[in-house]
């Protein structure tokens, strides 16, 4: 049996933006705990993947959701990333893209993009994606 609640993250490696993103979905969801699904500049990483890579960060996902019954799933992308060097605008553009991409993965789950800021804040940067919004 699992306890406590849960949300999802698929966040960056960095260390530095560990702290926020789960402190942010935890006060925003009212949630205990947040599953990390780490790699670097994942937006690009998703966008980008081939396929194996694609399974894997599901398969994360999916043991998150069924496993720990996670309902929210927050893709994040961040100032100053060595994994994906791009300037603010590109990098939120890729997280809108990879919610939606998310979105089509079918989970029943809330979806929202965060961005990490210059002082290490989070900003919600697209609108919460509502389950079953896929068409
Ligand atoms: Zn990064």
């Amino acid at each position: 049996m699992t306890n406590g609640t849960f949300g999802t993250a698929i966040n960056c490696m960095d260390g530095r933006v560990q702290e926020p993103v789960m402190n942010w979905v935890k006060e925003q969801f009212q949630v205990q705990y947040v599953d990390k699904i780490n790699d670097a500049g994942p937006t690009k990483v998703i966008l980008e993947g081939n396929e194996e890579t694609l399974a894997s960060i599901k398969k994360r996902v999916e043991i998150s959701h069924h496993g720990h019954r996670s309902e929210v799933l927050v893709i994040a992308g961040h100032h100053d990333c060595a994994g994906n060097p791009v300037p603010r605008e590109e990098q939120v553009k890729q997280i809108k893209e990879t919610t939606e991409l998310a979105n089509s993965w079918g989970y029943d789950m809330k979806i929202v993009g965060l961005y990490v800021n210059d002082q290490w804040k989070v900003e919600q940067v697209t609108e919460v994606i509502q389950p079953n919004s896929a068409s």
